[in-house]
């Protein structure tokens, strides 16, 4: 390669590298006194066309790169003697890339032996590619010289683009960033709504069925759950006879028309409250609402009739039988039973031919044995009185005083000595209903214990008493308690009731009136288990609490995670300006409490100052200084 030979067409000759660079540097002086006016993208239009000029090069362009160097973009780009428009290209495997990796590419003759397979290099036979970087050293952009004679003096003309780099870097730098940015925000609402979309589509397919686009099973169960007391519903499963043979003889694809009618039409029952379920692939549960069994034997029947109707399928009528099995809901213990039974009955239909209904009967519930024997013994030890309250204090920090007790119920076992906790007995309680009585009796002996201490030591003494979503709902919770507290002449600002938020998936005006109606009795509410929900915070804005509990969970590494302490801070914050006192519960050791004392949470509750006791302990230490508690002798009854 004979670098010596100057083969560019409009240009002096030079004999030596030194005179050239002499005569571009020259030359370049002109022309940065233009350049020195313009900025930003009228600066690299001018600049590559003088560049140009200046190397009489057939083209220079600037480009910018993408943040993962797959494409590039012109910036400025002067072509054959000509301003060319803005235009993406593909980087990977090209000399690009190369400068990409901040390589500069100088290669002053026979280009196309190094860069084979780039379409865009070709009839070039030189280039100088400088890599245009940014504060941090990487590759933002490049600038590229072509030309398709060979460059002789090749370090002369790279010079010059050493001389012009820095104000490149400078005026592309903030155009870059705020691509970049553009980017960036683009990618991030891209992702957004894709996963927004994504977890729409993932909830919807989870409880919609596929064929009839009816709500599934799950749906079903989830329904049940927001509805809670389930005295006046009842269910109807409804299967198709022989669906199998409907099927061959139809075709698959008018199976699944099928389907879809028939969902339709119970959809579209005139019965108020009526919910339709695809349930198995040819079953359908339907949920109703009825005020009385005679009620629930029209509904029913009217969902057959509309069942039973010709089919208009492919242009031909298709006529199917059902069986059916229904009951009321109040028959059974658990919604499994139910479902159980409506499955039992439907089957026993088909079997006796189909194209009938069966009404449950007792004899068709398959029994959950554990679950009867423990709810027998329950009802055993309602009547014996084996259900007690223990209590345990909450401490006020300020007073270094006890302020009162929450009541936790025990189930004290048929010898006297065996002790049952809550989570033995209570999920039982709930799924039967006993829940209720079982409350009621609680709220009746703590506030006869309170009376009674009252008596004994003088009032004050405040009680948070529990209470279970059943009971929160049961019709009769408010005028109970109004008969409690009369009879026991008890100043009802002293009962604290104490919720959590699973409540609140019922209807919010709903529950609004139930609190309110609590309140209306002179008594006070607390959120339990605050921060273990969804949207506790929506919550202490819309109901109105007098306290908020923060859940054990965020106590037991308050020492050592910062976020919990940070939470703990801003609903101390919150509840300060909600005008509410905060409990913190489950405080084991000094230093919690030393920590919660610390942030300003007004009582603190837990291991650390007592376990929970019996009622005639309870107020042996009552009577007594508080700082006994500490006192591991007389603090340990309750071992788990
Ligand atoms: P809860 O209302 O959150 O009650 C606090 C639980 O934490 C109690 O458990 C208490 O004994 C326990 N606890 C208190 N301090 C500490 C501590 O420092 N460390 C630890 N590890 N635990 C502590 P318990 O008595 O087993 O009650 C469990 C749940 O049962 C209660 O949770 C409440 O939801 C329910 N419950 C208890 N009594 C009743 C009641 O009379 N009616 C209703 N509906 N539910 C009740
Ligand atoms: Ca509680
Ligand atoms: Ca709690």
């Amino acid at each position: 390669m004979d670098l010596a030979k100057n083969e560019n067409k409009n240009q002096p000759k030079f004999e030596t590298e030194k005179a050239y660079c002499s005569y571009l540097e020259a030359k370049w002086v002109d022309d940065v006194e233009d350049l020195m006016t313009e900025v930003g993208q009228g600066y690299f239009e001018l600049l590559v066309e003088s560049l140009s000029r200046l190397f009489d090069a057939d083209r220079v362009f600037i480009a910018s790169f993408d943040l993962d160097y797959q494409y590039g973009t012109t910036v400025a780009d002067f072509n054959e003697g000509q301003a060319c428009d803005k235009y993406d290209f593909f980087v990977p495997g090209t000399a690009y890339a190369d400068i990409g990796r901040r390589q500069s590419v100088i290669i002053a003759d026979k280009l196309q032996q190094f860069y084979l397979q780039q379409e865009s290099l070709r009839g070039y036979t030189s280039i100088i590619g400088r890599p245009v970087l940014d504060e941090n050293g990487s590759s933002i952009g490049m600038i590229v010289v072509l030309t398709k004679q060979p460059l002789p003096w090749i370090d002369a003309v790279n010079g010059i683009l050493d001389l012009c780099l820095g104000r490149i870097e400078n005026e592309m730098l903030p155009l870059y960033k705020a691509r970049q940015l553009n980017e960036m925000n683009h990618q991030l609402l891209r992702e957004l709504a894709q996963s927004n979309q994504l977890k729409e589509e993932l909830s919807r397919l989870a409880y919609t069925d596929r064929v009839t686009n009816l709500p599934n099973r799950e749906a079903f169960l989830v329904e049940l759950k927001v509805i809670g007391d389930m005295g006046s519903y009842w269910i109807g499963l409804l299967g198709i006879d022989f669906f199998k043979s409907v099927n061959g003889s139809i075709g698959l694809e008018y199976g699944d028309q099928l389907l879809r009618a028939i969902g339709q039409r119970l959809g579209e029952l005139p019965i108020p409250k009526l919910k339709v379920f695809k349930w198995t692939g040819d079953e359908f549960m339907v949920l109703g609402f009825a005020a009385s069994e005679t009620e629930i034997g029209q509904q029913l029947e009217a969902c057959a009739r509309a069942f039973d109707a010709p089919y208009d399928i492919h242009g031909s009528p298709v006529k199917i039988t059902r069986s059916t099995g229904a009951t009321p809901l109040a028959r059974h213990e658990t919604i499994d039973s139910a479902v159980k039974a409506v499955n039992a009955a439907l089957h026993k239909a088909k079997i006796r031919g189909g194209n009938r209904t069966e009404l449950v009967r007792e004899s068709m519930v398959a029994v959950d044995t554990e679950f009867f024997h423990v709810h027998s013994m329950m009802q055993e030890g309602i009547r014996q009185s084996q259900f007690t309250p223990y209590y345990q204090p909450i401490f006020d920090p300020k007073s270094e005083k006890f302020i009162g007790y929450e009541a936790l119920m025990r189930w004290i076992g048929s010898n006297g000595q065996s002790v049952f906790m809550p989570d033995q007995f209570i999920p039982i309680a709930e799924r039967s209903g006993l829940i209720v009585d079982l409350g009621k009796e609680m709220i009746g002996t703590a506030v006869r214990n309170l009376h009674e201490w009252d008596l004994l030591h003088g009032s004050g003494r405040e009680l948070s008493i529990n209470l279970s979503s059943l009971q929160f709902h049961d019709q009769s919770l408010v005028p109970d308690v109004d008969t409690i507290l009369s009879q026991f002449d008890i100043d009802p600002g002293m009962i604290k009731f104490e919720i959590t938020e699973s409540l609140f998936i019922h209807d919010g005006d709903y529950v609004l009136e139930k609190l309110q109606d609590i309140r209306s009795l002179g008594c006070r509410l607390s959120l339990d288990d605050f921060g273990t929900g969804y949207s506790s915070l929506a919550y202490l804005q819309r109901y109105p609490f007098d306290q908020i509990k923060i859940d054990k969970c965020f106590i037991d590494d308050v020492i050592e995670s910062t976020k919990s302490r940070a939470l703990i801070k801003a609903v101390r914050i919150l509840s300060a300006d909600l005008g509410m006192n905060l409990v913190a519960e489950g405080v084991e050791t000094e230093q919690q409490a030393d920590c919660l004392t610390a942030i300003g949470v007004d009582y603190l509750q837990g291991y650390y100052f007592s376990r929970p006791m019996p009622p005639e302990q309870i107020d042996r230490t009552y009577a007594d200084d508080w700082r006994t508690l500490h006192d591991p002798a007389q603090n340990g009854m309750e071992l788990r």
